[in-house]
């Protein structure tokens, strides 16, 4: 299986998947995606359903990932996730009801979703640097919205032949998410605060990528850089098993007849969760709709409903803070399926100049046979969790609230339409990770500042604090620095860092 980038027009330069992995973005600025996406049967999901989660997690990327034996997979993802249910990076799955099933993707080390990717995609890189005989250090460099920060760190902290730096918006993250990344441990790891939001943060790493001169310096040191976003396809491939895993869960559990289709709801913010579950609905899984659901920061909602993505608006800092995003990185990929690199290259060199696309009328429509969207304010953010803590004695987090919202009113559409159908959303992080917002939504006011919230969290709902979470009490911070947003010095910090002046 190749790669190729979704700029690249003639297809000349294919990668194979360890090359793709571990060079992260292509040389053109693009995004890499294999030459064709392979098909699922019926009977192959079937017999998945027999099967542990790490089986079919090595069935899944063997898929895709054809130059990585089956042997090495099945052993990455062994080491990645446990086998037992509600744990140690293995999914579950609540019922809410009849039609609700929520996926709890939020049961490994960091207690955000982003583990299922970075609990495994290290294993694969260190792989790569073997399958392509580097001898050269990677460096990692990550912009964060606040989850992905500390899962990277944590999936790659004392890896052989890797150096890792992670920018987070100072303003824009959570008390918790903030502790967790700034008290992280490891020797070859590092945390930087800037003075700006998520995407100047997203915008001075890709700048500092496709740069040459920075490449050509760090080459003359002995580094090169590699991607831990979600631009990376050693990323997004791990995040398509767990699609195709809960409805073997949902068959297996007798839930579901195999066949049934399955709506599906995800919390958005780069594109890149649910642009997975889209993937696995093009491999055949059966997938009715895929509702992407926003917060206030609704410019996915507008591109499904319009078709133009115009990110000249005002930006909202929200109680979910992982989808305050104005440029989703991974929406390329899906232009690039649905229009081709062509115009694929177009949209996003109009977007990068104008801050502004709109595809055409055949374009859209074939989004929208796949995609819906939908939005939901600070209001209802609060208003979800409260309804879902009272009537199920569930409790979720700001995240995972803003989907499960936008489920509920695909609900009432199904209905209205005659569709009967159960609709998974997916849950992206433990209530624990943003504890003060999600106190205040079940109506009570914290009486403690940041961290000691989740005790009173815990008192009021009578839930158990994550183990990892509740350790924090005692953690050290490592790390203060805070630099301004221009890449310049984004670059210059990460210079240091590596010993380079
Ligand atoms: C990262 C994140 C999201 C958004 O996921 P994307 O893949 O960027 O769309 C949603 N919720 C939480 C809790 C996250 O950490």
């Amino acid at each position: 299986m190749n790669y190729f980038s979704t700029r690249d027009t003639e297809r000349t330069n294919p990668k194979t998947s360890a090359q793709a992995i571990k060079q992260g973005i292509a040389q053109d600025g693009g995004l890499f995606m294999p030459e064709s996406i392979p098909a699922i049967s019926l009977s192959e999901i079937s017999a998945l359903s027999a099967l542990p989660y790490t089986e079919r997690a090595a069935n899944i990327l063997s898929k895709f990932l054809t130059d990585y034996t089956y042997d090495e997979l099945l052993a990455s993802a062994k080491a990645a996730y446990s086998e037992e249910k509600f744990a140690g990076g293995a999914t579950g799955i609540s019922a809410l009801g009849d039609t609700h099933r929520v996926l709890e993707l939020w049961h490994g080390p960091t207690c955000a979703f982003k583990d299922m990717a970075l609990q495994i995609m290290p294993r694969l890189l260190s792989l790569a640097l073997k399958k392509t005989g580097e001898k050269r250090t990677a460096y990692i460099l990550v912009a964060t919205s606040g989850d992905t920060g500390k899962a990277a760190l944590e999936g790659y902290k004392d890896v052989d032949g890797v150096k890792i730096t992670v920018f987070y918006p100072e303003d824009g993250v959570s008390a918790m998410q903030k502790l967790q990344m700034t008290s992280q441990t490891g020797e070859n790891v590092n945390v930087c605060a800037i003075k700006g939001n998520f995407d100047d943060a997203q915008t001075g790493v890709k700048k500092i990528f496709s740069n040459s001169d920075v490449a050509n310096k760090l080459d003359e040191n002995g580094i090169f850089l590699s991607s831990a976003n979600s631009i990376n396809w050693g990323r997004l491939v791990p995040q398509i098993v767990y699609y195709v895993s809960a409805y073997c869960d949902l068959v297996s559990e007798g839930d579901i007849k195999l066949g049934d289709v399955i709506d599906i709801t995800v919390p958005t913010g780069n594109f890149g969760n649910i642009f997975a579950a889209y993937v696995a609905k093009l491999m055949g899984m059966p997938f009715g709709k895929l509702i992407c659901a926003s917060n206030r920061n609704n410019i996915l909602t507008d591109f499904i409903n319009t078709g133009v993505y115009d990110r000249n608006r005002e930006f909202f800092t929200t109680m979910s803070p992982s989808m305050d995003i104005l440029i989703s990185s991974n929406l390329e990929r899906l232009l690039y399926l649905i229009s081709g690199p062509a115009k694929c290259a177009a949209y996003m060199k109009s977007l990068s100049e104008n801050g502004k696309y709109e595809v055409e009328e055949d374009v859209l429509v074939k989004i929208k046979e796949s995609f819906t969207a939908d939005y939901c304010t600070e209001e209802n953010t609060a208003s979800t969790i409260r309804d879902t803590f009272d009537k199920y004695s569930y409790l979720i987090d700001t995240h995972t609230a803003c989907a499960l919202y936008a489920s509920v009113n695909a609900e009432m559409k199904n209905a209205a339409e005659g569709r009967n159908v159960k609709i998974l959303t997916a849950s992206t992080a433990s209530p624990y990770k943003f504890a003060a917002d999600v106190l205040k939504s079940l109506g009570k006011t914290p009486k403690s500042e940041s961290f000691e919230v989740i005790y009173e969290l815990s008192d009021a709902t009578d839930t158990e604090i994550p183990a990892p979470l509740a350790a924090l009490r005692d953690a050290k911070v490592r790390f203060t620095a805070s630099v301004g947003k221009s890449w310049e010095e984004m670059l210059a910090a990460s210079e240091k860092f590596v010993g380079i002046e």
